[in-house]
Order: C-alpha cells, then sequence, then structure tokens
C-alpha cells in the first residue's frame, strides 16, 4: 500500500501530465491536433489498464460537487468556466445514467464559504438536468469551502449500506478554500467511511485537492481545454475498481412488468408513487406504469428505487447495459503501417500511408483503423472479428 502511494505521489512526473514537452504545433502551426492526441493516448493508457475481471463497485452514489466562487467566472474556458462546467455536467450525467442505470448522482455547489445540495442523490436523469440547467441563472460569488461542502455529501453517503460505491467528484476553480476547521478530520472521514473523492482542477494544481485524491484512492486532474476537461469527466463513467473494503452483498431486485400488459384491475387508474408528492409537476392520472412486484404501487420509470417498499426496480436492459465492463474488450496491439495493402476488418477502408498506425486483436489477428478501434472499445464493447469468427466464438462462450 505504502509503495502504491509513493509512485502515485509523483503522478505529474509522467503521463500525459507532461504536457509542455507533448504539445507540437502542426503543419499549419495549430495546437488542436497535439491535444487531440494527448487525449487519445490517454483513453488508450486507460483501457491497458483495464482489467478482466476485476471487482468494480457497479452500484455507485456519486457526489458531484461543483465550484460556484468568483474563480469560475473567469473566461479561460469559453463562455466563462462555470457555464462550461454547467454544459459538460449536463452531457456528464446523461451519459453516467445511461452507462451505470443502477447508480444515483447528487448535485453541491459551493461559493460564499458555504454549501448548498442543488439536487438530492437520485437516479433520475432528467430531475438531475433540470436543476444544472436552472443553475445557469446563478452568479458565481465569494470563496468556495471543499470542507464544508464535502461535509455536506458525507451527510447522506454515510447513511447507504457498505456494499454501495461512495463516491464523491469535485470540480474546482479556486486556488483558496475557506473552511471552518481542520480540512485533515474531512480527509480522515472520507476514509473512515470509505468514499472515493476525485478532483478536476481548473486552474492548477493543489496540494490539498491531490492530497484528499491520493489518501482516498481517487483521481486528480488538471484540465488543459475544454476537450480535455470532459475527458477528465468521461473518466468517471465507467464504474472505479472496488477498493478492497467494499463489502460483497446480494440486494434484492424486483423486475416489474409493464402495466398495460397485466390484467384489468392492475390497470386502473392510479397517480404514480414518484410523482404523487410533487406539487410543481401536473399529477396526472395513468392507466399504464411498472407495478412493484413485492407491494404493486405504480411508477411511471424505470429504473426507480420503490417509493413504498424500497425494492430496487430495474429492467433486464438496464443489467445488461453494466455487462460490458465484467468482461471488456481486450485492448488491440498498436503497430506502425507496414505498407503492405490491407483493408480495415470493420469498416473496409484501404489502409494506406495515411494511417499511421493500425491496430491488431490479439485474439482473432484481425486488423482494424484507428476510428473502428475507438468505435469498438468505447461504445460497440465487443470486437467485430471476434464475434464472427465461428472459433474463437466458440472459445469465448466456452469460457464464459
Ligand atoms: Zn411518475
Ligand atoms: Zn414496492
Ligand atoms: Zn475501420
Ligand atoms: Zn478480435
Amino acid at each position: 500500500m505504502a509503495d502504491e502511494e509513493e509512485e502515485k505521489e509523483y503522478r505529474w512526473e509522467t503521463g500525459y501530465e507532461k504536457t509542455w514537452e507533448a504539445i507540437k504545433e502542426d503543419d499549419h502551426g495549430l495546437l488542436e491536433a497535439s491535444v487531440a492526441d494527448i487525449i487519445h493516448n490517454a483513453k488508450r493508457k486507460r483501457q491497458m489498464e483495464k482489467k478482466v475481471g476485476a471487482r468494480l463497485g457497479m452500484m455507485r452514489h456519486l457526489y458531484v460537487i461543483l465550484d460556484a466562487s468568483e474563480s469560475m467566472s473567469l473566461q479561460d474556458l469559453k463562455p466563462t468556466r462555470f457555464l462550461c462546467s454547467l454544459k459538460l455536467l449536463e452531457d456528464f450525467i446523461e451519459e453516467f445514467f445511461y452507462q451505470n442505470p443502477i447508480s444515483q448522482l447528487g448535485v453541491i455547489i459551493t461559493r460564499n464559504k458555504r454549501a448548498e445540495k442543488v439536487s438530492e442523490l437520485a437516479g433520475n436523469s432528467k430531475k438531475h438536468v433540470k436543476e444544472v440547467q436552472n443553475m445557469q441563472q446563478i452568479a458565481p460569488v465569494g470563496e468556495p469551502s471543499l470542507q464544508n461542502s464535502i461535509e455536506l455529501a458525507l451527510k447522506s453517503l454515510r447513511l447507504l449500506p457498505s456494499h454501495a460505491s461512495k463516491e464523491i467528484l469535485i470540480i474546482v476553480g479556486a486556488l483558496t478554500t475557506c473552511d471552518p476547521g481542520d480540512i485533515n478530520e474531512t480527509i480522515q472521514n472520507m476514509k473512515t467511511d470509505s468514499v472515493r473523492c476525485s478532483v478536476i482542477g481548473l486552474a492548477a494544481e493543489l496540494y490539498i485537492c491531490k492530497r484528499m485524491a491520493t489518501a482516498t484512492g481517487g483521481e486528480h486532474g488538471v484540465a488543459l481545454d475544454d476537450k480535455h476537461y470532459k475527458e477528465q469527466l468521461n473518466m468517471h463513467i465507467d464504474p472505479p475498481p472496488a477498493a478492497t473494503r467494499l463489502d460483497a452483498a446480494l440486494v434484492k431486485m424486483g423486475f416489474p412488468h409493464h402495466a398495460l400488459h397485466s390484467s384489468a384491475n392492475d390497470s386502473a387508474m392510479a397517480v404514480c408513487m414518484c410523482h404523487a408528492e410533487s406539487s410543481d409537476e401536473s399529477v396526472k392520472l395513468l392507466s399504464t406504469g411498472y407495478l412493484c412486484p413485492q407491494c404493486l404501487s405504480k411508477h411511471c420509470e424505470l429504473p426507480v428505487e420503490c417509493r413504498a417498499c424500497g425494492l430496487t426496480l430495474v429492467s433486464a436492459p438496464h443489467l445488461a447495459r453494466s455487462y460490458h465492463y465484467l468482461f471488456p474488450v481486450e485492448s488491440f496491439k498498436e503497430v506502425v503501417f507496414s505498407g503492405t495493402p490491407s483493408t480495415c476488418y470493420g469498416c473496409q477502408k484501404i489502409l494506406s500511408q495515411k494511417d499511421k498506425k493500425v491496430y491488431i486483436c490479439n485474439k482473432c489477428n484481425e486488423t482494424f483503423c484507428l476510428d473502428c478501434e475507438i468505435f469498438i472499445h468505447e461504445s460497440l464493447h465487443t470486437c467485430p472479428g471476434c464475434a464472427t469468427n465461428p472459433d474463437t466464438y466458440q472459445k469465448s462462450t466456452d469460457r464464459n
């Protein structure tokens, strides 16, 4: 453990953190291609780190803490740091719930030395996106408080069962934090509650943020530009490797049928449980919806935690969507293009001198172009070569 920390201590000396060396101008004197390279290399590095059979924290509870201090109104990100963050956060929330359907998320902002909970820990992306959009009206003022916001997040994370992966993601633009007490105690609290805290800096690397991330097993990064910032956020979409202290528990789940297809008395008009309490939205009587198999209360959307009995309600495709994390496509071998004419196995593009590097699957030995390599690992999650080759396909099904 001590060795691991030692190694991480000087991360800015390795990887793409040493960006001033990596940035080179292209033929037109632009830097964009160089940043794109950095991002691509980082993606590949992350793929390489993915291990088959690693334990992952799939049931995630993530609090996003957004800095709304005066420094967020700076314009190094367009139009301002704050507005740029909100826009990226919106996309992040959508993507997070798409990839982690049984997880929950909450948003906290910090300004004027205080922390405010913008949206509670919940599993519905629509509500969060709406809150984030409303935040555009907020004017960033004062100083942030890391301690207040973390303690606020801890208050609700503490109550969660021990098999849930608890995470905090801090986006900080300020170089100062104004705290009422000792932040080391807060870091200690996070460690005791096994909360994983990650930080994305927008200005510079802060010692305390770095320490916080290292001590709790989180990630720390500083955004170079808006694209790199987005990439830093996307890093948190994949579930993190489970901490050794995370309990493995069997969670009871319900698979409700859509009420439209069930017997007549089930589909009687009723207000769904999830909207019955809300006052702002017009409550509608619905004849359709999902009925909890345990208590027969009605919900209009899945996945959701039953309001009446607390059972987690999901549909099978939600579980299938997170399946690929458990059996990821192994990373391809990167080789320099040899010059022998060949076609990409994925898109049938003829590989030419322009493709400096081609990618070869270790299992089926098929060649892929860069675009296909990215698409396979980011969206498709299965190798077309292996899937269409009867031999390798047989092998992979035997193994599972
Ligand atoms: Zn509803
Ligand atoms: Zn129920
Ligand atoms: Zn291709
Ligand atoms: Zn393959």
